[in-house]
């Protein structure tokens, strides 16, 4: 690969993809280059045994309704559910035993409270975490610190409100049945990439571009770079010269966090015909976690693990993982249900060497710097990926939307003197 590409485009996640596509629009000549050996990145769904799609990352269609992947998944005959918010409210198990529905009040009561002292320190100019502003010792903040994690993929004291209050959210979450990672897959299909190609460096200190990959050299005029900020911070793709420290310092505070999920494969007979289709089971008081039970008719269970919490169990390793969504379920359910399971299969983000984490989460502080992110740098290195979007980072469209837009910026400097 010796040739001079008008755009070399880094990463076949949802971003550099839709980049990929644009450019083909606009009959720009590129290279498209990814490390891995599939298309995706977080946007990954396998085939587990139990036959059900499993998504190990991306699943749900946030914000439907402005969500550009709804009307793909309409074209590609890929199956979702419409949904407000995340469908069914969850059933609640502490403490041993179901919580009542006079409780859940309090519940939402604290998440009230929490939602406008978030939105009060925002108003206010106050770039703080979601911890600074909210109530620290509530009957739920277990539990609100948990949807906190899995919203923002940290927890309350490692994230800016500002990610809180900036993210578009329509409350339409709706779920990709056949999976969020299938529907990628299928929209890019015919999307030339050079998979195996991992970019180690890039060259820009002269006119153009200069890419180290495993491959061999490439040479571009302007590259898009769209690989996780996980990916930037590690030093795993070196850039010469150095990136203007502003745009290190945005790196550095837009950190990855981590996100689980664990799914069991089951005896369909395992659970009664009444079953709720979310249970947050809460063993220790302080520990919850979100269980799906035989989502979409699926003889699956699906458990969800983030922040801290995820890091340290994928630390421990995939037995002690299960170990604690088993630990939950048997809370609930009782220990013979354990007994019906059949095997498990699990993410493990923090340990992908092509990605580090999850999503990214402004650091308490630092909410402006996603817009750093996104600057281009002289006019040849652009960025995109989902952590440079300004209302929908974290997502898979917004990662869609951020390729897109910087193939417009490509375009303007193309046609600027
Ligand atoms: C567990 C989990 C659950 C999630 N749930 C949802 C959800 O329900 N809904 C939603 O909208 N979003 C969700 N997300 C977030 C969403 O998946 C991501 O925001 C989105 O897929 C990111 O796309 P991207 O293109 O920005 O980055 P990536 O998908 O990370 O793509 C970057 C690509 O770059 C490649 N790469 C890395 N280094 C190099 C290199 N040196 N050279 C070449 N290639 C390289 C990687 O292999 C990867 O393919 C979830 C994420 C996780 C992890």
């Amino acid at each position: 690969m010796t040739d001079r590409f008008e755009v070399a485009v880094i990463g076949a996640g949802a971003a550099g993809l839709a980049a990929a596509k644009e450019l083909t629009a606009q009959g720009i000549r590129f290279v498209l280059l990814e490390a891995s050996h599939r298309i995706g990145g977080r946007a990954h769904t396998e085939y587990p045994p139990d036959g059900a799609p499993f998504d190990l990352g991306c699943h749900w269609m946030h914000s439907a309704s402005i969500n550009p992947f709804v009307p793909i998944a309409d074209e590609y005959s890929v199956r979702y559910e419409k949904r407000d918010a995340y469908g069914p409210e969850a059933h609640y198990f502490r403490g041993g035993e179901w919580v009542s529905e006079l409780a859940l009040e309090s519940l939402a009561a604290e998440s009230e409270t929490a939602e406008v002292a978030i939105a009060k320190a925002w108003s206010e100019g106050v770039d703080s975490s979601v911890a600074e502003v909210t109530e620290r010792d509530g009957e739920w903040t277990s539990v609100l610190d948990y949807y906190t994690a899995l919203d923002t993929s940290v927890d309350p004291d490692e994230v800016s409100i500002g990610d809180v209050v900036s993210y578009e959210d329509t409350d339409e979450n709706w779920p990709v049945v056949d999976g969020y990672g299938q529907l990628v897959e299928r929209w890019a299909s015919g999307v030339p990439v050079s998979l195996n190609t991992e970019v180690r460096a890039i060259h820009w200190g002269d006119s153009g571009v200069r890419l180290e990959t495993t491959k061999g050299d490439i040479r571009a005029n302007r590259v898009i770079v769209t690989v996780s900020t996980g990916i930037l911070a590690s030093g795993a793709l070196r850039f010469f010269p150095e990136l203007p420290e502003s745009k290190q310092s945005a790196i550095a505070v837009l950190p990855l966090g981590n996100y689980n999920h664990v799914r069991f494969w089951i005896d369909s007979q395992l659970f009664p015909a009444d079953l709720p289709e979310r249970v947050l089971a809460e063993v220790d008081l302080d520990s919850p976690i979100l269980i799906y039970l035989r989502p979409y008719g699926f003889d699956c269970v699906t458990g969800i693990v983030a922040g801290r919490y995820a890091d340290w169990l994928e630390r421990s390793g995939p037995v002690d993982s299960a170990a604690v969504v088993k630990e939950a379920l048997s809370s609930v359910f009782g220990h013979d249900i354990l007994r019906q399971i059949k095997g498990d299969r699990q993410s493990a983000w923090r340990g992908n060497p092509f990605v580090r984490g999850a999503y990214s989460s402004a650091r308490p502080g630092h909410f402006h710097q996603r817009a750093v992110l996104g600057e281009t740098v002289a006019d040849r290195l652009f960025f995109a990926g989902e952590a440079t979007s300004l209302n929908h980072f974290s997502t898979c469209h917004g990662a869609k939307m951020s390729g897109e837009l910087a193939v417009r910026k490509v375009l303007e400097a193309i046609k600027s003197p």
